[in-house]
């Protein structure tokens, strides 16, 4: 029996390698599983046959689905479930056997224990938590060592944000690093762009004004997921960096003012970038949650906020909500301020961490960042695959 992609899938969740399986009993709906650990977790028949990894229900070589949801009945029951050699072999009514691994059913697991424990690994930070110690990685590490590599992505998964050192001043080092993760994110501002003071900016960023805390590209559907900013000159006086941990300001709003968390939730805030050649909006809310009700994204940059669109008895809760927010991540316990040397890259996920810079005096010297992003699903893509060959590595 072929198990096609499955057998990648189960290796990403490493935690659950050592769970074997001890008993399955046949129920109403589902199988019960029992783990070694004493604990049950529930599949139900038709998701078990719906995900048959049999090389009649998912191509061998192509990984993916052959079979048809559709096709089965809600209230088909298997007619015999067993355990063997750490297998759950499962028999239907006509005759199609599905085999499923210890190892997958532990990574699959949905009831309320196993999907709090598969939770993202995220460490929401105060300036004081990081400033001692930033996460940070070194240049040459993570381009030569895999091992560096996944090690710097999940600190960056974790704390929204690391800063690489030893990058020196090259021109195409930022976009090098990047395209350890993925290939870049393209925009009008092109895959690569300079971030100095300009005569004709486009941008406030292209400017020396300070730059409050924010996130990138908002009037987009999309917002990119991982952002380097990678400083190869900083003469000038002032233009301190600035990060704000979005999910924790969030959280602190949620715990203060749960009307205003509430709001901002519910309520899209409206977002445009125009040029000459460009005009771009997106209507989304400033805290996004996901299926989980876990965060999702902030979403925050009074620079492009365009004319609300919405209930006009939204209105005066939005603006409350929004100020109450605003003011929250302008409190200094929130805001990571530091001065980025040359040589120094800030890499940080645009949709958790926002980010921001003081004024800069551009008569006192040169001031010269070069950026790039990555999204966030090529990002956490590299992390699987890089866990799936350490996994194989230590096997
Ligand atoms: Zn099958």
């Amino acid at each position: 029996v072929s198990f096609g992609q499955n057998q990648y899938m189960a290796v990403i969740e490493q935690g659950h390698a050592t769970l074997t399986l001890t008993s399955a009993l046949r129920d109403t709906n589902w199988v019960t599983v029992r783990w070694s650990n004493g604990h049950d977790s529930p599949f139900h028949y038709v998701w078990l046959r719906d995900n048959c990894g049999c090389a009649e229900c998912r191509h061998v070589i192509a990984g993916e689905r052959m079979s048809d949801p559709a096709s089965i009945p809600l209230d088909l029951i298997a007619t015999d479930v067993v355990t063997v050699d750490d297998s759950l072999l499962v028999t239907w009514p006509d005759a199609h056997r599905s085999s499923f691994s210890a190892q997958w059913l532990a990574a699959h697991a949905y009831d309320s224990v196993s999907r709090a424990r598969s939770r993202r690994p995220l460490q929401l930070w105060n300036a004081a938590d990081v400033a001692e110690a930033p996460p940070t990685a070194q240049f040459d590490e993570v381009m030569s060592d895999d091992t560096a590599l996944l090690e710097w992505l999940l600190r960056l998964q974790t704390y929204g944000f690391t800063i690489v050192r030893g990058m020196g001043s090259s021109p195409g080092n930022v976009p090098m690093l990047a395209k350890r993760i993925a290939f870049l994110r393209d925009s009008n501002f092109g895959q690569v762009w300079e971030v100095r003071s300009e005569p004709k900016p486009d941008s406030l960023a292209y400017t020396s004004v300070k730059l409050t805390a924010h996130t990138d590209l908002v009037s987009r559907e999309a917002q990119p997921g991982v952002q380097f900013l990678h400083c190869m000159v900083n003469e000038a006086q002032g233009g301190e960096s600035i990060l704000v941990d979005g999910f924790a300001v969030a959280e602190a709003l949620r715990q203060q003012n749960l009307e205003a968390w509430q709001t901002l939730i519910r309520v899209p805030a409206a977002f445009r970038y125009q040029n000459d050649d460009t005009d771009v909006c997106a209507s989304f809310p400033v805290i996004r949650l996901d299926h989980r009700n876990e965060y999702f994204e902030v979403r925050y940059s009074n620079a492009l906020l365009a004319p609300l669109d919405c209930d006009r008895d939204d209105v005066l809760p939005f603006y409350a909500a929004y100020q109450a927010f605003s003011l929250l991540l302008r409190e200094p316990r929130f805001e990571y301020s530091f001065r980025l040397e040359a040589g120094d890259c800030e890499v940080f996920d645009n949709r958790r961490v926002m980010h921001g810079r003081q004024a800069f005096d551009p008569n006192t010297g040169r001031r010269h960042l070069q950026g790039c992003y990555v999204d966030t699903d090529d990002f956490l893509s590299r992390i699987r695959v890089l866990q799936r060959q350490s996994d194989f590595r230590l096997r």
